[in-house]
């Protein structure tokens, strides 16, 4: 007679197999499936969605969770079985209270709310797209009812992201980051323009940058026998296993650095899933600790690697022999200004370094008054333009560059954008304390040795998978909390 432990696992792996496909099926969807093919696709994605659920949430896993938990209670705390029960169980729990008619209807809500935000970010027109976000806002307030909370109605919805935070910490962490950030934005914007970045929008062919986004995902120690990089629309990176990652990046002929930092910032989410330990991949602890802490990966990579004077002074004479005729009688030190230009914007993907945060500022406050009923809909489009004003010190011309451009809020994703800022933080954060570890980093960095960063965080962070919450982590890897302060 085998143990719960034993059934659990096997019962989980199944599980965790189902959710490789539906990723698998989704990322074909957005990489190679024919335009004409996704009714088709979603009645496959639906199925195993269902199919998932249905096996995660029955009585039989509860009472194998429960059988499990007496199995492993004498194992400490970050053993792998005693965290599989653990984080799984979590999970369930939460699962469990969410009535499957509430599911369904999410998802057949946010299918027409998303195709309305479609033709209401095209037209510019919020009025189209009114109705069917207030009825996204009824059920998510229903679903964070569901789920219960302490607190605050939001840190239901908060704690699908980043487990185990609070509404109040984060807001703590960002009214921080705040106070410090808009009167330097404020005072960036007063210097004017005085960054020239016009030589990274000349002519680079899409061949060449291609395979010197390989070259870098190679430096970096992305692993091209258990993985790939492909084109996407949107940029964004799946796995099915620790042994089969998948990247996406998009090239622009007529910009130097979209693809080049798209496929660097992909390829840091993409070392994190390559790097969970393999004995974890069937399981429910191949994931990120969160979202927020899976964004630090990209970040760190992105803005704190990517965009420093040390990978500039690797990088750069590469490029330059490469796209000899654009970037012809540049620099160095131009190159490295013209790729951490400030400048404020209205759209947040395509925001620098130093504003993006204040974007995100905005959704936050915004989707809390939304969920705790301080806010209607019908006022948003007066909010977001005032709070665009208070913290960037711009106004919308209109609404698809002002509240209609984040297709979030239309899929229901209420509480994730915090995670965003908070991968920033955590960013710096870790980094800080790899310089600690490794006081060579920058001289490695600046010679294009790229695997001794890489195998820190591996160690410090990737080999964990979904062990440790958020704070457990950072406390492991920095022996403090999360401060906006570094
Ligand atoms: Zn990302």
């Amino acid at each position: 007679m085998s143990t719960h432990l034993e059934r659990l696992k096997e019962r989980l792996a199944r599980i965790t197999d189902l959710d490789a496909v539906r990723s698998l099926l989704g990322w074909d969807q957005q990489v190679t499936m024919p335009p004409g093919s996704n009714a088709a696709r979603s009645h496959h994605l639906a199925t195993v969605t269902a199919l998932k659920h249905a096996l995660f949430v029955a009585d039989e896993t509860g009472d194998l969770l429960e059988g499990a938990a007496d199995e492993v209670a004498g194992l400490s705390y970050d053993s792998d079985d005693a965290s599989l029960v653990r984080v799984a169980r979590r999970e369930y729990e939460k699962l469990r209270r969410v009535p499957e008619s509430l599911m369904a209807e999410r998802a057949r809500v946010h299918a027409l709310s998303y195709e309305a935000w479609v033709r209401a970010r095209d037209a510019s027109d919020f009025a189209l797209f009114r109705p069917h976000l207030e009825r996204v806002i009824d059920l998510t307030i229903e679903y964070a009812e569901a789920l219960g909370y302490e607190e605050r109605r939001y840190d239901a919805l908060l704690d699908r992201y980043e487990p185990e935070m609070k509404t109040t910490q984060v807001a703590a962490v960002l009214a921080e980051l705040k106070a410090g950030q808009v009167p330097l934005v404020q005072a960036i914007a007063e210097r004017g323009r005085l960054v020239d970045n016009g030589f990274l929008h000349q002519e680079y062919p899409d061949q060449a940058q291609w395979e010197f986004s390989v070259q870098v995902l190679k430096d970096m120690g992305f692993d091209f026998t258990y993985g790939r990089q492909d084109r996407a629309v949107h940029p964004f990176t799946t796995s099915f296993s620790p042994q089969d990652v998948r990247l996406t990046t998009r090239i622009r002929e007529n910009d130097l650095t979209w693809g080049l930092f798209s496929s660097i910032h992909e390829g840091g989410h993409a070392l994190y899933d390559q790097g969970v330990r393999v004995e974890l991949g069937r399981t429910p602890l191949f994931d990120g600790a969160s979202y927020g802490v899976h964004e630090s990966q990209s970040r760190l990579w992105e803005n704190i690697v990517g965009r420093s004077r040390h990978f500039c002074a690797h990088y750069f004479p590469r490029l330059r022999k490469v796209f000899r005729k654009p970037l012809a009688g540049v620099d160095v030190e131009t190159f490295y200004r013209a790729v951490n230009k400030v400048e404020p914007s209205f759209i947040r993907t395509e925001a620098d370094e130093v504003t993006y945060n204040l974007h995100i500022f905005l959704r936050f406050e915004l989707e809390q008054e939304l969920v705790e009923r301080r806010l209607s809909v019908a006022d948003l489009p007066e909010a977001w333009n005032a709070k665009m004003k208070e913290s960037l010190g711009i106004t919308p011309p209109d609404d698809t560059r002002g509240v209609l451009q984040d297709v979030h809020w239309a899929e229901g994703l209420l509480g994730y954008f915090p995670s965003y800022t908070l991968g920033n933080l955590l960013a710096v954060q870790f980094y800080n304390q790899a310089l600690k570890d490794m006081p060579d980093l920058t001289g490695q960095i600046a010679q294009g040795q790229l695997l001794g960063l890489r195998g820190w965080l591996r160690a410090n962070i990737h080999a964990h998978g979904k062990k440790f919450t958020p704070a457990e982590l950072v406390q492991r890897v920095t022996g403090g909390g999360m401060s906006a302060a570094p």
